[in-house]
């Protein structure tokens, strides 16, 4: 059956069956930008985008109190996270969490408070900031996997799978940049077999 005919096939169905030829059209099109979020996919928009802004304030923070290139080379990775996270808030018209931009000030008081404990723990020591800095990257995979997770919509989907592929990168950065203080990163959140598969494979293109 050709396009046309197909189309007249199911507009003739829809004369008697509106309410099936609906559901059916619901299953053959693919989600996207013009379909309504879930409110758990708004929840995790909403979330993901204060725990992007979380690293980038937690990386400029260490950066000013240790001076180490790593978090300075990070952070414009995460306000390009932000700014992918906003760029879908504002496509499906969500209200931006972050309607000021200031470090380390969030509307989830998790974060906030996630913030005050991960910086205070990161001004122990160069050590313990780099280990802060691993521990954030291993918290936003397992997040942006559950976010994935919970997603119908390719467009969004897409979006965390390049921040994730960020954090990849981010966790190998971190460990690395532990290594060569003689210290081996042991993971906090990750299961030893996913972290393994992560650090001992390469840089991966992108932000
Ligand atoms: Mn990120
Ligand atoms: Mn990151």
């Amino acid at each position: 059956m050709n396009y046309n005919a197909k189309n007249a096939a199911i507009a003739i169905l829809a004369i008697g069956l509106v309410s099936v030829s609906l559901f059916t059209a619901s299953i053959l099109l693919p989600k996207s930008f013009t379909d309504p979020l879930s409110s758990q996919e708004v929840e995790d928009l909403v979330f993901n985008r204060e725990e992007e802004k979380l690293a980038r304030d937690v990386y400029l923070t260490l950066y000013a109190t240790w001076n180490h290139n790593v978090f300075n080379n990070i952070a414009p990775s995460e306000q390009i996270h932000m700014d992918s996270i906003l760029g879908l808030l504002n496509q499906y018209g969500i209200e931006d969490p972050v309607p000021e931009d200031t470090v380390g000030v969030y509307n989830n008081s998790i974060l906030m408070d996630l913030y005050t404990y991960l910086v205070a723990q990161g001004q122990l020591s160069l050590v313990d900031a780099l280990e802060v800095g691993g521990y954030i990257e291993e918290m936003d995979i397992l997040d942006l996997l559950r976010f994935i997770a919970n997603s119908d919509h390719p467009d969004v989907i897409t979006v965390y799978e390049r921040l994730m592929m960020g954090s990849r990168n981010h966790l190998r950065a971190f460990v690395g940049a532990l290594s060569d203080e003689g210290v081996t990163y042991v993971p906090v959140l990750m299961d030893e077999a996913d972290y393994q598969a992560i650090i001992t494979t390469p840089i991966e293109g992108g932000p």
